[in-house]
């Protein structure tokens, strides 16, 4: 068991990628901190945990509160004595459509959960772990769209750019205490929020066609690489953005 007296939170926690790198962490024998803003689908996740016989608590979260977060770590450390991964997937997919179409306020939103969330998430973990001494390992969820660019997703993508910025900086300020920060960004992953853009298969066609693999990715391929970026194995990676998308993102044409 990889994290055995280990402590893993996941923002995000209550669908799709976070629930399936939840119940990934806990198998592996880490108490698991489910955050979210749905109680139900949140406590869900956690009796999925409990099921399999693994530890975990369910803190009611929205991560556009900067006090929400602040208090999600406190309480982490209240319930489980220490933080050791931190899992900063929470993320919307906001509004896709022509900029001319998009509004100041679907920005600010969108801002606020994919880039601003995920720089309050990694502040007030770092000093967690700075308090504790012991370094930890932080892995945030971007997107093949940070790279890359659908027609309409130019407030998205500009968030998890922002993501796959912070990371760097924040590398050189805290590495030096046993703190190491990556990002996978997930191709396309088979999520609700896949399905939000439509649950048609013949709208997933044209993505399952352009994708090297011919399928779409499960949100438990994706859990697998932040499980080995938090664990020993990754004990000398850092800073990096890892393309989890069957490959999406290469240029070129396919046989
Ligand atoms: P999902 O199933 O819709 O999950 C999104 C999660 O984010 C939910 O648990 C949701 O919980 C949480 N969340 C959203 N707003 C929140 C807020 N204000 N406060 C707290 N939690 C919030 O989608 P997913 O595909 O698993 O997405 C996970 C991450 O992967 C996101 O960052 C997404 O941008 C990224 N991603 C997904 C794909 C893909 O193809 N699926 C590709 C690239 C990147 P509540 O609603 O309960 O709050």
């Amino acid at each position: 068991m990889r994290f055995q007296n280990k402590v893993a939170l996941v923002t995000g926690g209550s669908s799709g990628i976070g629930r399936a790198t939840a119940i990934a962490f806990a198998r592996e024998g880490a108490s698991v901190v489910v955050a979210s803003r749905r109680e139900d689908e949140g406590k869900l996740t956690v009796q999925m945990i409990r099921d399999a016989n693994g530890e975990g608590t369910f803190i009611q979260t929205d991560v556009a509160n900067s006090a929400e977060i602040q208090k999600l770590i406190d309480k982490t450390i209240d319930i489980y004595g220490r933080l050791d991964c931190a899992f900063n997937n929470a993320g919307t997919e906001g509004v896709f459509a022509p900029m001319t179409e998009l509004t100041e306020e679907v920005w600010d939103q969108t801002i606020a959960v994919n880039l601003k969330a995920v720089w309050l998430c990694m502040k007030y973990e770092i000093e967690a772990l700075l308090k504790q001494g012991t370094g930890g390992a932080i892995v945030n969820t971007s997107s093949w769209l940070a790279v890359g660019g659908l027609a309409g997703s130019t407030i998205y993508s500009a968030s998890k750019a922002g993501i796959d910025g912070l990371i760097r900086p924040a590398v050189l300020e805290f590495a030096q205490h046993g703190i190491r920060i990556n990002n996978i960004n997930p191709g396309i992953i088979d999520t609700p929020m896949l399905r939000r853009f439509g649950d048609d298969e013949a709208l997933l066609k044209p993505f399952i066609a352009h994708t090297p693999m011919q399928r779409l990715g499960t949100p438990e391929e994706v859990a697998e690489t932040v499980l080995w970026l938090c664990s020993d194995a990754a004990s000398f990676v850092t800073g990096q953005t890892i393309l989890v998308d069957g490959g999406w993102t290469i240029p070129g044409l396919r046989n």
